[in-house]
């Protein structure tokens, strides 16, 4: 790809934006940038853009300036369904995303991970998994540094795993891991996408360039993904919590087990720090990744004693008298919801609502009808939750999340589990579901005990997550 002296635009003007500017500068493009935010709030990177010499469009994007580009590169924000990236794809202007950008000056093994959910803790899963094997890994994407950090010429790397979002792949073109691994699809983002199926299309296009020698890693047991599977061109490798399969993993609930080349190899999910269900399959995947790519036994087996969830993904945050709190503010679809109510045997008390993002909440009914024994709601998306969850179990309506907290506090019994786990995004109330979750947290630690609990470690089973569906 020939920068030199092209007119590239880049859209959006966070930590990725900023790298990609500094890159297109190095490579003599004329770089200009456009960015939503107006300019009093991005004080913090005018210095370096005044040094780059870089002329900016503040506040907003207008077609005029995208029409004038030979390329525009989009951050991973970046919703390319924008006005004026439409009129200028169709003058023939080059769109990318930052990840295609990078894929051109990238001359090493990429593993690429996708899905509705667990991208983060997959990604972070195969990075410690190949770091610990001694190899030397860039954990990039949304979880690590932007792509364009590890382009041509620092031969400080020889994998790259990288999280890769439907927003990014839709500006892929040429984009090919050698590695593409597909965790899930259920219903999300449909505040941004007019409809599900082109949101499963954006995200099927991780194998679009795939071939023979390339390899994919898919759930078997995801019916959205199963559907698609004809399309994958690579060598196919399964997991699934449900069914033994020929080359993959599989579960039996007490252990994860590997068939690579008609080998056999078996991990033991017992006292593993990572829990829920969702996490044995994100554990599955990452497993084939890092064996396939050169982690051995021992030090897949030593990640995995030591990996302890990230925060905000069904992390415990306390017990009060019996009753064990969780922090899932990162829960911000259907989907995930589902996961973390499978994880417990339940009674749940369910702290959910926020942004509304208009998804079918369907899904959901079955396991708040039997885990969840009472539901607070709260935010812009609760009426309608009440309207379609409500009467499958004991539904209120709080005005905040401190006062959500403090109605579960007060109805919980000993050996119950309240959950923030929204199935909403966080923009109504919060700046983002960290805020949210750190919000949750702090009204947890404050909780004073009610009761204690007369035999603590009944309670702590009783509250303790899964590692198996019943
Ligand atoms: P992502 O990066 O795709 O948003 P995270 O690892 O940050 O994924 O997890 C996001 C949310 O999804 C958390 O609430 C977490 O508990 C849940 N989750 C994680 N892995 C899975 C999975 N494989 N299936 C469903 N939900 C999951």
């Amino acid at each position: 790809m020939d920068l030199h002296g092209k007119k590239v635009l880049v859209v959006g003007l966070a930590r990725t934006g900023m790298a990609t500017l500094e890159f297109l500068k190095e490579k003599g493009s004329i770089v200009s940038a456009s960015e939503s935010r107006p300019e009093e709030e991005m004080k913090e990177v005018l210095q370096e853009l005044r040094r780059m010499s870089v002329s900016m469009e503040w506040g907003g994007h207008t077609a005029e300036n995208f029409l004038r580009q030979d390329l525009i590169v989009l951050s991973p924000g970046v919703n390319p369904a924008l006005e004026p990236v439409r009129k200028a794809l169709a003058k023939g202007v080059q769109v990318i995303s930052e990840v295609e950008l990078a894929y051109h000056f990238i001359r090493i093994p990429i593993i690429a991970v996708t899905g509705t959910n667990g991208k983060t803790t997959t990604t972070l899963l195969i990075g410690e998994m190949l770091k610990d094997e001694g190899k030397r890994v860039g954990i990039c994407g949304n979880v690590g540094e932007p792509l364009i950090l590890f382009v041509e010429g620092k031969d400080r790397w020889e994998t790259l795993v990288v999280e890769v979002s439907s927003f990014q792949l839709e500006g892929i073109r040429e984009f090919r891991p050698g590695c593409s691994i597909l965790l899930n699809i259920t219903e999300d983002h449909l505040d941004r996408y007019p409809r599900y199926e082109d949101y499963i299309g954006a995200k099927l296009r991780i194998f679009k360039n795939q071939g023979m020698g390339d390899t994919a890693i898919l759930n078997r047991d995801d019916p959205v993904v199963m559907r698609h599977e004809g399309k994958v061109r690579a060598k196919k490798f399964f997991f699934s919590l449900k069914e033994r399969v020929e080359e993959g993993a599989f579960s039996n609930g007490e252990s994860i087990l590997l068939r690579l080349n008609g080998a056999e190899e078996a991990y033991s999910l017992s006292r593993l720090p990572l829990q829920g269900i969702h996490n044995v399959e994100n554990m599955m995947a990452a497993i084939i990744a890092a064996r396939l790519f050169g982690s051995s036994k021992e030090t897949v087996e030593r990640v995995l004693h030591r990996f302890k969830g990230l925060e905000h993904r069904l992390e415990f945050v306390r017990e009060v008298g019996g009753v064990r709190y969780y922090n899932d503010s990162k829960g911000t679809n259907v989907g995930s919801v589902v996961k973390s109510l499978q994880s417990f045997e339940g009674p749940v008390i369910l702290i959910a609502g926020g942004k509304d993002k208009h998804t079918d909440l369907l899904p959901l009914r079955e396991w708040v009808r039997s885990r969840v024994r009472r539901m607070i709601l709260i935010g812009e998306a609760k009426e309608r939750m009440v309207r379609e969850l409500g009467p499958l179990t004991d539904t209120v309506m709080a005005g905040s999340l401190e006062e959500a907290v403090l109605l579960a506090h007060r109805s919980a019994k000993q050996g119950e589990v309240v959950l923030l786990s929204p199935a909403c995004s966080s923009f109504d109330m919060f700046k983002d579901y960290q805020e949210r979750g750190k919000v949750f947290k702090e009204v947890v630690q404050r909780l004073n005990t009610k009761f204690e609990a007369r035999n603590p470690g009944e309670a702590s089973q009783q509250g303790s997550i899964r590692n198996d569906i019943k």
